[in-house]
């Protein structure tokens, strides 16, 4: 088991430099759009958030997260005592909502079982993510946003937006690679920085959505175009 799947602090690999030269090009070009979830952002309000975000777009998360606000439901003892039809109704805009608001009530059952939401988020990451991997409706990626984002402790969230831009970057284990591959490349090359990996998260969704989009990226206007293997109209 390597220091980064055991919970050391991993040493700066071989991509590391390269690695962080890219996301301080990404910092450059995008941290004026700010980011949806805020270094003070309630860690309850972030998790209901990245289960509800699970196959859908962030803009249906955010009326359903706004129903929830106006029903006075998001706090972990509201929605915990909501007969489940009204939390079906209250999160519907974000889709499959009857199997969300099962896994809401997944994890509201989870927390209670460790004592509160406080008593869960503050149990040191892995095991933390083992136990998140444990409860119905969370994989990999929504454990890591709750781990980072929530809990505040250093775990690399992985998704479509970064594997597709590290992998046009010629960076990575290949976009087909397995969850956990891309995690350790990024663990094992980056200082374990729970503050920076969140930045580092947020800023490779805004540049796969600004800019290194899935169809006709704007490479014209992305200053990694000069070291992109993948740039169009060079
Ligand atoms: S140059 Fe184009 S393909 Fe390469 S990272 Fe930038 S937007 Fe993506």
């Amino acid at each position: 088991m390597s220091k980064a799947e055991d919970g050391g602090a991993p040493a700066p690999g071989p991509d590391g430099a390269r690695l962080r030269a890219v996301l301080a090009q990404l910092d450059a070009m995008h941290r004026w759009r700010g980011w949806v979830w805020q270094p003070g952002a309630d860690p309850f309000e972030i998790i209901v958030g990245a289960i509800l975000v699970q196959n859908t777009a962030w803009t249906n998360v955010e009326r359903a997260l706004d129903q929830l606000r106006a029903a006075g439901a998001m706090s972990i003892a509201v929605m915990d005592r909501l007969p489940a039809e009204e939390l079906e109704v209250l999160i519907r805009p974000s889709g499959q909502y009857r199997q969300k608001a099962r896994k809401l009530r997944a994890f509201l059952d989870l927390a209670g079982a460790h004592g509160g939401l406080r008593e869960l988020l503050a149990v040191p990451k892995d095991e933390l993510r083992t136990t998140l991997l444990g409860t119905w409706g969370i994989g990999p990626e929504t454990a890591d946003c709750i781990v980072l984002y929530a809990s505040k402790q250093p775990s690399f969230v992985v998704d479509a937006y970064t594997k597709r831009v590290f992998s046009r970057l010629g960076l990575g284990p290949g976009e087909d690679a397995a969850y956990g591959s891309w995690k350790h490349f990024f663990e094992a090359a980056l200082p374990s920085d729970a503050e920076a990996w969140a930045a580092y998260h947020a800023l490779l969704v805004l540049h796969a959505k600004h800019l290194c989009r899935k169809r006709a990226p704007l490479c014209g206007g992305c200053s990694l175009r000069g070291v992109c293997p993948s740039a169009f109209g060079r």
